[in-house]
């Protein structure tokens, strides 16, 4: 049986990215890749600009004895105006283009108006307070290069650079299906041995978060026939998340199932509690098959180290985790682990580190104590004591995401 740094370097080989697209630049393009070198097409600032609202000075010092002449004011936005005589002054608002001649502006607290002409308390150094064109950036230089992930201040760029539209990496469509007899959803009450599930909505918040498009295909009852349809359609989606019925037991059909389709299989089950029967499959067309555990702490243990990383790879990210910080053991903790383990703990932002508190998880069927939870704490296999204080390693996958990202704009 693999250990869980090998099923993921065998999924990570397959979580290819999909073939890069037009796409239009907007809210929902945050976080995508960029597929394309951005060059600007104009200079920034475009036009010698005021900083401040004051006056454009032309040298250091008046015209005459009285002060600093002025000329007709200037407002942003306002056409170019003519050219500033030595030791005259013009009004200038934030933003407005300043006319040739002007070489500083004065902020307008530094200054007060005698009888139409201008007195200056401190006459700024040559430059201040304004910026030259170009001075940002110049037509033709290179704003953004294939590889960025796209976030507010890109998207501002790409704006400023006419890019409504840029070659990007699309964000991949994630299928769910839920299986087994015992579900029903979760606007029905459960009779009897019923369970409602909580996996379907649990999975595609999870999709969401990795920043891909869920798509929910429904329940599939423990029938190898609906969940053949179900499967099928699942497997037209570059990924399919399956939960439920991977294990062994004789109704568990998901891995003969999906092998009758031409699924490949090339993990089931690794050494990782909870989360063993993990299974991991692609299609002929290279289509992302993962069958995860019914349990919930199982699946979403799983999901976040080896299936969010793979999202974030398909998504373009070239370092997609995941990526474990360290944590400090807010109390001892005693460890007994037949398998490596992901435990799920509290995690709490405390003077720069994370401190980690136990919340006592007892089996990978608990939803309630996940609820509490803010990360997981991985620990080898084994007994150990660890003692309050100890350095320790824990996976807080949204944060994984964020370094994902901090490393790609490095
Ligand atoms: P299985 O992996 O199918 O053997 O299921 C393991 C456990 O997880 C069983 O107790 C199931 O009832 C439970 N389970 C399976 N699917 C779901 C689901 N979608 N939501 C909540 N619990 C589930
Ligand atoms: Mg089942």
């Amino acid at each position: 049986m693999m250990i869980w740094n090998e099923a993921l370097r065998v999924v990570l080989d397959h979580a290819l990215p999909l073939g890069p697209e037009m796409g239009p630049v907007c809210s929902s393009s945050e976080g995508a890749i960029l597929a394309e070198t951005i060059v600007a097409d104009l200079d920034a600032p475009p036009f010698d600009k005021a900083l401040m609202d004051g006056f454009a000075l032309a040298g250091e010092s008046p015209a005459f004895n009285e002060g600093w002449p002025l000329v007709n004011a200037v407002y942003a936005g306002d056409a170019q105006s003519g050219r500033l005589s030595q030791g005259h002054a013009c009004p200038v608002a934030t933003g407005a283009r300043i006319p040739d001649g002007a070489d500083r502006v004065v902020p307008f607290e530094r200054t007060q108006k005698k009888d139409g002409i201008l007195q200056v308390s401190d006459i700024p150094l040559s430059e201040s307070f304004l910026a030259r064109a170009g001075s940002d950036y110049r037509a033709g230089e290179v704003l953004l290069n294939s590889g960025t992930v796209l976030g507010p201040a890109t998207t501002g760029a790409l704006a400023a650079a006419a890019r409504t539209a840029v070659r990007m990496i699309p964000i991949p469509i994630v299928a769910v299906i839920s299986t087994g007899d015992e579900l029903v959803e979760p606007n029905r009450k459960p009779m009897g041995s019923q369970i409602r599930n909580s996996n379907g909505p649990m999975l595609l918040s999870a999709i969401h978060q990795a920043g891909c498009l869920p798509k929910y295909l429904g329940i599939a009852p423990d029938c190898p026939n609906t969940l053949k349809n179900l499967i099928l359609e699942g497997l037209t989606h570059p990924v399919l998340i399956l939960s439920g019925g991977v294990s062994v037991g004789e109704k568990d059909f998901v891995r003969p199932m999906l092998e009758t389709l031409g699924v490949k299989v090339l993990v089931h089950g690794i050494k990782l509690k909870p989360g063993r029967p993990f299974l991991f499959g692609i299609t002929q067309k290279g289509g992302l098959v993962f069958g995860l555990p019914g349990n919930p702490t199982s699946a979403l243990a799983n999901f976040d180290l080896l299936i969010y990383p793979a999202l974030l790879a398909m998504r373009g990210y070239t370092n997609p985790g995941p990526h474990f910080q360290t944590g400090i053991m807010g109390e001892a903790l005693f460890a007994n682990n037949n398998r490596p383990t992901l435990r799920p703990v509290g995690v709490k932002p405390e003077a720069g580190e994370f401190i980690v508190k136990d919340l006592g998880a007892k089996g990978s069927f608990e939803l309630g104590v996940l609820t509490r939870s803010q990360g997981w704490l991985e620990l080898p296999m084994g007994q150990w004591d660890i003692p309050k204080g100890s350095e320790v390693r824990i996976l807080i996958p949204k944060l994984s995401a964020m370094v994902a990202t901090l490393l790609q704009n490095a």
